[in-house]
């Protein structure tokens, strides 16, 4: 047994302290990025912001509406192939910029991945999502993956320290998902007290990667737009959201009228919810690591995405950044004690 006492930080421990600025106005500051992938060496260029491959927020509907706004859509790997066919006849070219296909590691997931590439080349994006990307068969897929797709960008994940991101980005990862246990609807912490403060998971992460020329994309516990603007602050890349963007109308998941108010189901992948309907309950040698939660209705994602690009810019104006690419520069963290006044909260 070790025990490491560097202090190691989450969003609420800080805040971004503001700078003298020679911005005007928050229309001034641009939020698209250029990137040049690190293996499939593919030039992209969009707002580096993603809806998570979750059943509940990774949907078709949600990628149309993020791609309006050049924002990303990790589509969830439980789309049927006819599904994918429909969904591909009714987009263009320059939309594959904005989705990637999500697999997990198995057999079935590879050959499903497989026969979606096979019936949409076009197809750009491969998102392989697996919760613990310490395993050795993990990386091996990922290595098999890079062969088959030399061209296509690699994002695969999740960890959370510099030496596994390394060891990814070497391994085929043009993009390395970092993020074990923040999200909304997580229960990894309190089921195997595994986990990492994910801001001092990106800033270190981050570090490792752009050692190699890769990227990261920091996956869960950004609660309010201030949280992104922190995620990109401590130099993620990307940043995917998955409560975020749940319980719109672009969401998957049920309605439910709670007490006359509407409201929408989300759930975790790994929750008793998803494992019923995905794939006929919980396995009786593991237990769920996700909850399920009714969220009230919030309508259209559109309100969110403005909501979400208008705090960014924001943050943005507050510490002279031109550009969200430098935003990381122009950020100094203050460790705080306190986070918002929730006197008027409910
Ligand atoms: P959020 O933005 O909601 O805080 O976090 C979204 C992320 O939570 C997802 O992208 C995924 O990495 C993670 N996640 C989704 N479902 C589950 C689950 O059932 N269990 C765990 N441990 N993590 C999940």
């Amino acid at each position: 047994m070790r025990i490491e006492t560097d202090l190691k930080l989450g969003f609420k421990d800080v805040m971004i302290r503001p700078k003298r600025s020679t911005l005007n106005s928050r229309a001034e500051v641009t939020l698209d990025r250029d990137f040049t992938f690190l293996h499939s060496k593919y030039q992209w260029n969009g707002v580096p912001i993603m809806a998570a491959n979750m059943d509940t927020v990774g949907t078709f509907e949600m990628a149309k509406a993020l791609a309006n706004h050049k924002l990303f859509t990790a589509i969830h790997k439980h789309y049927s192939l006819q599904e994918w066919k429909t969904f591909m006849q009714s987009v263009n070219e320059e939309f594959m910029d904005y989705i990637a296909v999500s697999t997990g590691t198995g057999s079935t997931d590879s050959e499903k991945l497989t026969a979606i590439f096979n019936q949409s080349p076009q197809l750009k994006f491969i998102c392989i999502d697996v919760a613990n990307g310490y395993s050795e068969h993990f990386v091996n897929f990922l290595k098999r993956t890079r062969e088959q797709y030399p061209d296509k960008i690699i994002m695969a994940g999740n960890v959370v320290t510099g030496e596994m991101v390394e060891e990814l980005l070497l391994a085929g990862a043009d993009i390395v998902k970092v993020g074990i246990g923040p999200g909304s609807v997580c229960t990894t912490r309190v089921k195997t007290g595994v986990g990492y403060p994910q801001l001092s998971a990106i800033i270190e992460c981050a570090d490792a990667a752009h050692g190699l020329g890769g990227q990261i994309v920091s996956d869960g516990g950004c609660k309010i737009p201030g949280d992104i603007a922190k995620a990109f602050g401590g130099g993620a890349d990307f940043v995917m959201l998955g409560g975020m963007f749940a319980g719109h109308n672009e969401s998957g998941g049920e309605t439910i009228e709670i007490n006359g108010e509407k409201h929408k189901q989300f759930y975790g992948m790994s929750s008793e919810t998803a494992m019923n309907k995905h794939v006929g309950g919980v396995a009786d040698y593991r237990a769920s690591e996700g909850k399920t939660v009714q969220i009230p209705y919030r309508g259209e994602v559109e309100n969110t995405i403005q909501d979400i690009l208008g705090s960014l810019r924001s943050t943005c104006t507050y510490v002279g950044a031109k550009r969200l690419k430098e935003l990381t520069k122009r950020t100094t963290f203050i460790r705080v004690q306190e986070q918002h006044n929730e006197i008027f909260s409910k």
